[in-house]
C-alpha cells in the first residue's frame, strides 16, 4: 500500500543519528524539561529568526496557551477557519471563548479575508489563521484588518514550518505563533509535541510558566497553569530533525512538482500557489467532483489517500445546531483529496499514483 504520509521513514533516513540522541536521554537521567528542551527551543528561534520559543506537549496546547497568555477567555470572541484540524477551534473552547468560524478562499482552503470582516465584532480578541497545506493565508490582508481593529493576530503553523512569506519565515507575523509537531508534520517527533514561538519577551517568560502550573524556578505557582511541558526524547528527535528540514522541504517541493507536470488538469485542479509565497506542501491537495469514486479506485489499487478535511468543524455535532453556514468551507470538503506526499516518496511509486489518477478518468 502507499500511504499519503509515512512518518516511518524520517525515523528510516537517519537511525543512527536518531538513536544515538535518544540513547543519550535514557543515560543522562533527566527526561523532561532540560537541557535538550532548552537547546530546541533555541533551534527552533534561531531557524525562524525569531527571539523566543518555548515547547509544549502538542499543538493544541501550543494554541491554548497562547490564547491563555493573551489573557484571551470568557466574553471574549476569536475567529478561526472552520476547513482546519478540529484542535486549532478546540484550543479557543478551551480557554472559554466564543468560536467564530469564517469561511476560506475558494482558491487556496486558507482563511479569507472578506469573511473575517463579516465576523468580527467588538468582543472580537483574535483571529487564528491557520496556514493550512503548507502554504501562507492572505496575510497581507490579514494584517491590515488586525491592525485597524486592533485584535492579536495568532498563526496556526502546524503544516508550514520552514515556508516563507514576503520572503519572511511564517510565525514572523503574529503577536505569536503556534506549531504541532505531531509525527506526520514537515518538522515532526516520534510522539506528540508542540511549540510557540514570538518576539514578545513578557508573552514568552508568561508561556514558560502557564506550560507548568505557574511554577517560577523556585516551583512555587505564581498563576494557574496546566501540564503541557516538552519531553528530553522528543526534544531531542527533534534537534536531529530540524538540522534536515529544509532539504526535506525541498524534497517535499520536488514530489508537489512532479504531480504538476503529470497530472492530467482537465479532470482535477492541482493547488493553487500564491503570491510572494513559498509552499511547503505538508499535504498535496487535488480538487475533482468525482473525489469519492476517485479515492475508493486508488485504494483497490493500492493507493491510500486521505481527505483534509472530510468534515468542516462547524458540522461536528457540538456545532450542529448553531446552524452556520460557509459555502466555499462545505464545497471545499466535498472535492479535496490528499495524495501521497512526503520526503522520501519513492518515483516509481509516485508515478503509479499519477498513472491510475490519468487512467481513471479516462
Ligand atoms: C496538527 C494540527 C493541529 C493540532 O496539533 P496537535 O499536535 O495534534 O495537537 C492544529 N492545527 C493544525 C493546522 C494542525 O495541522
Amino acid at each position: 500500500m502507499i500511504n499519503f504520509t509515512e512518518p516511518y521513514y524520517s525515523y528510516n533516513q537517519d537511525k543512527k543519528n536518531l538513536e544515538k540522541a535518544i540513547t543519550k536521554v535514557l543515560k543522562d537521567g533527566s527526561y523532561i524539561l532540560g537541557k535538550n528542551v532548552k537547546l530546541f527551543e533555541k533551534n527552533f528561534s534561531r531557524y525562524l529568526n525569531i527571539k523566543y520559543s518555548v515547547a509544549v506537549a502538542n499543538g493544541t496546547d501550543a494554541i491554548h496557551l497562547g490564547l491563555k497568555a493573551l489573557n484571551i477567555g470568557k466574553g471574549d470572541e476569536v475567529i478561526v477557519p472552520s476547513h482546519t484540524a478540529i484542535g486549532t477551534v478546540y484550543a479557543v473552547e478551551m480557554v472559554g471563548a466564543k468560536v467564530v468560524f469564517a469561511d476560506i478562499e475558494k482558491n487556496f482552503f486558507t482563511i479569507d479575508p472578506e469573511s473575517i470582516k463579516k465576523k468580527i465584532t467588538k468582543k472580537t480578541k483574535a483571529i487564528i489563521c491557520v496556514h493550512l497545506y503548507g502554504q501562507s493565508c492572505d496575510l497581507n490582508e490579514i494584517i491590515k484588518i488586525s491592525e485597524k481593529n486592533k485584535i492579536n493576530l495568532i498563526e496556526d503553523c502546524s503544516q508550514a514550518h520552514g515556508a516563507f512569506y514576503n520572503n519572511k519565515k511564517l510565525g514572523n507575523f503574529g503577536i505569536l505563533s503556534c506549531f504541532s509537531l505531531y509525527p506526520t508534520k514537515n518538522l515532526g517527533a516520534f510522539g506528540d509535541a508542540g511549540i510557540i514561538s514570538t518576539n514578545n519577551k513578557k508573552i514568552a517568560n508568561k508561556l514558560e510558566l502557564l506550560r507548568q502550573y505557574g511554577w517560577n524556578n523556585k516551583r512555587e505557582s505564581q498563576l494557574i497553569g496546566i501540564n503541557s511541558r516538552m519531553d528530553e526524547i522528543q526534544a531531542a528527535v527533534l534537534n536531529v530533525k530540524i538540522k534536515k528540514l529544509n532539504i526535506n522541504n525541498n524534497k517535499r517541493k520536488k514530489v508537489a512538482a512532479t504531480y504538476n507536470k503529470h497530472l492530467n488538469t482537465y479532470n482535477v485542479q492541482i493547488p493553487e500557489i500564491r503570491n510572494n509565497n513559498d509552499h511547503v506542501f505538508y499535504l498535496y491537495v487535488i480538487r475533482c467532483k468525482q473525489r469519492n469514486k476517485l479515492k475508493q479506485f486508488l485504494k483497490k489499487n493500492g493507493v491510500n489517500t486521505g481527505i483534509h478535511y472530510l468534515k468542516p468543524v462547524h458540522k461536528e455535532k457540538v456545532y450542529l445546531n448553531k446552524k452556520i453556514i460557509l459555502q466555499e468551507t462545505e464545497k471545499a470538503s466535498k472535492e479535496i483529496l490528499s495524495l501521497p506526499c512526503y520526503p522520501e516518496l519513492k518515483l516509481k511509486d509516485q508515478k503509479k499514483v499519477i498513472y491510475l489518477i490519468n487512467s481513471f478518468f479516462k
